[in-house]
């Protein structure tokens, strides 16, 4: 309250900065009359803001030509090609995808590594990620650099230290995963969650989760996770290791998981269950295909694992009352197949107060939902305070 007024003015300044940014991240380019409407700022403070975020090389404003509108046409604001980028990492069981994501969520360059020779490791994913830096910053314009780096993985992530405890998928076992990255890229800060929690923020920011705060999202790859919104803020638990959804139980005499556990959803639901229901024909990409093209023995799969989905999908509803569950990875296909075997499943066991609120969507950002969470990780700093983000990255890289 009795701050000197200057303080004042120059957190509300920054505040501001960070609006203007965020809104242009979140809808993409857009006139500086709909900036001024979105914003609920004046004009005249909107010029000030998009004039002072262009000098740091944000964004940039231009004139359109032509046009048929009669007056003055609006400038338009939006992110420029030399703009701030960050490096977004999406680590799975069978490949690693390294990006340079811009601002507005826009991939720029991209490496695709298969993992050559056995499993992916931590020291080999550190490594991979220093050697592709170059790659991707040469692909893209010459003055855009760097802010940060945000790492997706497929397993538990512990919230402050970005300490792996366990990813059973990737046989990794307390991995210091934030720790080795940041060795192997010491310039940029280094951020790490978990791959579905990554991908609910991706889909509510851009996906088909926007305009909806209380969201779970539910990622199948081999194995099956859940990412929780609830309120708009994500729900991590005291440790960050909410939302192991595909760890929760289904029958305890099931088939046995890598958890160590019986009959886990994700035994239920995941890969493993799409090949044992095929009797191992063909990949799990295979399967999917045919079964969008509906071809039977594929479908029949389907409708199997799908029943497993609407069981799982009741508990989520009556544990978590949410409005909106989103199908990622091989989910997606589940849903849209066999939609109305997830939703008959579920009717049985959801209550009705519950059942009646929720809706199922497939999710719109596909495979690169949590490679732009982890890009929308990475983004933090920079959309909380842009001028002190980026001050604080030139000071670490001038070094002591
Ligand atoms: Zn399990």
């Amino acid at each position: 309250v009795n701050q000197p007024p200057a303080v004042r003015q120059d957190a509300i300044r920054r505040h501001n900065l960070a609006l203007v940014l965020r809104q242009i991240h979140v809808d993409g380019a857009l006139t500086r009359a709909e900036l001024t409407q979105r914003s609920g700022l004046s004009r005249s403070t909107i010029g000030t803001l998009v004039a002072e975020l262009s000098d740091r090389d944000l964004l940039s404003e231009s004139v359109p030509t032509g046009g048929s509108g009669v007056g003055r046409p609006s400038h338009v604001v939006g992110p420029r090609p030399d703009s701030p980028y960050v490096v977004a990492v999406d680590i799975d069981v069978t490949r690693v995808v390294i990006a340079a994501v811009g601002i507005g969520g826009l991939v720029q360059s991209r490496h695709v590594s298969a993992a050559p020779t056995g499993p992916v490791t931590p020291e080999g994913v550190a490594g991979q990620i220093a050697d592709a830096l170059p790659s991707l910053q040469a692909a893209i314009d010459d003055d855009a650099r760097p802010v940060g780096l945000g790492v997706s993985v497929p397993g538990v992530v512990e919230r402050f230290t970005g300490r792996v405890p366990f990813a059973p998928n990737l046989g990794w076992h307390d991995v210091p995963l934030q720790q080795l990255i940041q060795a192997a890229v010491p310039h940029l800060p280094v951020s790490v969650g978990n791959d579905a929690d990554l991908a609910v923020l991706s889909e509510h920011v851009w996906g088909s989760a926007r305009g909806f705060e209380d969201v779970v999202y539910l990622l199948g790859r081999i194995g099956v996770g859940a990412g929780i919104l609830t309120d708009g803020r994500p729900l991590r638990g005291a440790g960050g290791l909410a939302g192991e959804v595909g760890h929760t139980v289904l029958d305890p005499a099931g088939p046995p998981c890598h958890c160590g556990s019986r009959g886990c959803v994700e035994t239920f639901v995941g890969d493993a269950a799409l090949l044992r229901l095929t009797h191992g024909e063909g990949s799990v990409q295979d399967i999917l295909r045919a079964a969008d093209q509906g071809e039977p023995a594929a479908m029949a799969a389907v409708e199997v694992l799908a029943e497993a989905l609407g069981r799982t999908a009741a508990n989520i509803v009556n544990l978590l009352n949410p409005q909106l569950i989103v199908f990622g990875g091989s989910l997606r296909t589940v849903l849209t197949r066999a939609q109305a075997h997830v939703e008959a499943a579920l009717d049985g066991p959801a209550l009705s107060g519950a059942r009646e609120m929720v809706e199922l969507r497939p999710c719109l950002l596909g495979e690169d939902g949590p490679l732009l969470g982890a890009a929308q990780l990475a983004f933090g700093p920079l959309l909380t305070d842009p001028l002190g983000a980026l001050d604080a990255l030139s000071h670490e890289m001038a070094g002591p």
